[in-house]
C-alpha cells in the first residue's frame, strides 16, 4: 500500500477529528460570514504531486487555499435563488452517507434502497400525496423535471403506438408542450430529451400574474383534436411565486388527452402549512411531480425527488438491461428507474431531517420564512426607495427601485446587488419581471430569524442613495 494511504488508514480517527474541528469552526461562523463570494487575491496554479502529502497535510493546504473564502450562502441572509441551508440532522445524514458509501441502485446487497424507499414514503406523507405515487432521488429539480418529461415523452409514444425508448424520435411528429411560466430547466430538459427547447408553446397568463390563463389553455387543448400533448404546470414561479390553478387544470384531464407534469420544486412546500396548502390542491392528480430537497427541505445540495404514478413507463425509459422487463417492476429497483446506474444514497440527509423535525418542524420553517418575507415586503413597499412589482407570495419578494423616469437599468441593479454582496450582509439576485429590471428575494433557510431580515433591510437601505 502506498505510504500515505497506509499512514492515513492507521489514523482515520485523527483525520476525522481535524475535519470535525474545521466543520465546527465554519458552523460557528456561518451566521455571520459574508453571504456572497469574496475573491481570493491571487490564487496560485495547482499541481499534482508525485508522492502526495497525506490527508492531514491536505486538510491544512485546503484550509489555507480555500476555506477562508467560503461564502455564507448556507447562512440566514442568503436570499438568492430559492436554496435553503442544511439542518443539523441533515448534516449528520450527509456525513454518514459518505461513511457508509452504499450504492442505492436496488440490488439486494444493501439496505440502501430501503432507506431511499422509506424517505420517499416520509415525503409523500409530508406533501399529502396518495400512496400510489412512487419516487426516487435525483440530483436536483432540473433532473427531476428531466425524468418527469422523459416519462411524458414515453407516454406520448404509447398514445401514438410507438415505443420511443426503443425507436427514438426519428421522423416523428413533434411533441407539443404547453406551459405558462416554465422554469428555465424545463427548456434544458427538453433539449436533453430530444424534444427540443422550441417545443414549448407559451400560454398567456392571467393579467399581472405568472399563472396560466386556464381558459386559453383549454382552447389550445381543444385545437389538438385528441392528439396527446404535455402540460407543464408551475407551482411556485421563481419571480413572483405564483401558482397555476391546479384544480382547474386537472379538471381538463377528463376532456383532453395530456400528461400533466407539475414543477413544484419549492412551491410544493406550501403543502406543509394549513395556511398555504390550498395553493397546491390538485397536485395529487398529476402524472409526474418535481420537488426539490436542497431548497426548502434544507438538506445539502445534490437532492431532489421525482414522483410519478407511472412506474411502468419509468422502467421502459430507464431500464438498464432488457432482461429486466421480464422481472417484476419494483419501486426500489432504482437502477431501472433513474438516469444514473450506480448512485449515492442521497436520500439519507432527507431521512434524518424528516425524522428529526417531523411535519411540525417543516410547518414551522415554511411559516416562519413566509412571515419574514411578508415583513420585509411591507418595509419595501412603504419605503421611499423601492416598490413591489407583485404582492408578496409565500417566501418570495419581487421589487425594483422607485424612480420617476422610465425604468431602472439592469446594470444599475446588478451594481447595487454587487455592492450589497461585497458588504456581506445580504445576498439578493437580479431578474427581469414583465420587462422591468428587478430584484428578487427568496427566504428558504431554517436559520433565518427576524433579526436577520432586519440586518438585511438595514443594509439594503444604507447605500441605496448612490443608485437612484
Ligand atoms: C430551482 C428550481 C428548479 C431547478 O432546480 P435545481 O435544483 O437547481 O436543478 C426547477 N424548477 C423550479 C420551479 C425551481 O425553483
Amino acid at each position: 500500500m502506498h505510504r500515505f494511504l497506509a499512514e492515513d488508514h492507521a489514523q482515520f480517527d485523527k483525520i476525522l477529528e481535524n475535519t470535525l474541528s474545521e466543520a465546527n469552526r465554519f458552523l460557528a461562523e456561518v451566521d455571520r460570514l459574508p453571504v456572497g463570494t469574496i475573491s481570493p487575491p491571487n490564487i496560485e496554479e495547482i499541481n499534482i504531486s508525485d508522492e502526495g502529502i497525506g490527508a492531514l497535510e491536505t486538510l491544512d493546504v485546503f484550509k489555507e487555499r480555500y476555506a477562508s473564502w467560503m461564502s455564507g450562502s448556507a447562512g440566514p441572509r442568503y436570499y438568492g435563488f430559492v436554496t435553503g441551508g442544511v439542518t443539523p440532522a441533515a448534516l449528520a445524514g450527509d456525513w454518514l452517507t459518505s461513511v457508509y458509501d452504499q450504492n442505492s441502485l436496488g440490488s439486494d446487497e444493501s439496505i440502501a434502497p430501503q432507506i431511499e424507499l422509506d424517505t420517499i414514503a416520509l415525503l409523500r406523507q409530508l406533501f399529502g400525496l396518495p400512496d400510489d405515487y412512487t419516487g426516487s432521488f435525483v440530483t436536483g429539480a432540473t433532473m427531476s423535471n428531466f425524468v418527469g418529461l422523459a416519462l411524458a415523452r414515453q407516454w406520448i409514444g404509447h398514445q401514438r403506438g410507438v415505443d420511443f425508448s426503443k425507436k427514438g424520435l426519428w421522423g416523428m411528429e413533434p411533441i407539443k408542450i404547453f406551459s405558462g411560466t416554465p422554469h428555465s430547466s424545463i427548456y434544458k430538459s427538453l433539449s436533453m430529451l430530444g424534444m427540443g427547447r422550441e417545443a414549448i408553446i407559451s400560454i398567456p397568463c392571467l393579467p399581472n400574474r405568472e399563472a396560466i390563463d386556464v381558459s386559453i389553455l383549454e382552447g389550445f387543448l381543444e385545437n389538438q383534436n385528441d392528439q396527446p400533448c404535455i402540460v407543464v404546470a408551475n407551482a411556485g414561479t421563481v419571480n413572483t411565486v405564483d401558482f397555476d390553478d391546479l384544480i382547474a387544470i386537472t379538471a381538463l384531464k377528463t376532456r383532453y388527452k395530456f400528461w400533466l407534469h407539475v414543477d413544484a420544486a419549492f412551491g410544493g412546500f406550501a403543502a406543509c402549512s394549513p395556511k398555504y396548502r390550498s395553493l397546491v390542491q390538485g397536485m395529487e392528480l398529476a402524472d409526474s411531480i418535481t420537488i426539490d430537497a436542497h431548497k426548502w427541505l434544507n438538506v445539502p445540495y445534490d437532492a431532489a425527488i421525482q414522483f410519478t404514478r407511472h412506474l411502468g413507463l419509468q422502467a421502459e425509459v430507464f431500464q438498464n438491461a432488457a432482461v429486466y422487463l421480464e422481472e417484476d417492476i419494483s419501486s426500489s429497483n432504482f437502477v431501472h428507474l433513474t438516469p444514473e446506474n450506480s448512485r449515492r444514497l442521497r436520500a439519507m440527509p432527507s431521512w434524518f431531517s424528516l425524522m428529526a423535525y417531523g411535519k411540525e418542524g417543516y410547518t414551522e420553517i415554511v411559516e416562519r420564512n413566509c412571515q419574514l418575507a411578508e415583513w420585509l415586503g411591507k418595509e419595501i413597499n412603504r419605503s421611499e426607495f423601492f416598490k413591489l412589482l407583485a404582492p408578496v407570495h409565500l417566501n418570495g419578494i419581487c421589487f425594483t427601485f422607485k424612480v420617476d423616469k422610465n425604468t431602472v437599468s439592469l446594470n444599475i441593479i446588478k451594481e447595487y446587488l454587487n455592492m450589497l454582496k461585497e458588504n456581506g450582509d445580504v445576498f439578493l439576485t437580479p431578474t427581469v419581471y414583465q420587462g422591468i429590471p428587478a430584484i428578487r428575494i427568496s427566504i428558504a433557510n431554517w436559520r433565518t430569524t427576524q433579526k436577520d431580515v432586519e440586518i438585511a433591510w438595514q443594509a439594503m437601505q444604507e447605500e441605496i442613495g448612490e443608485y437612484i
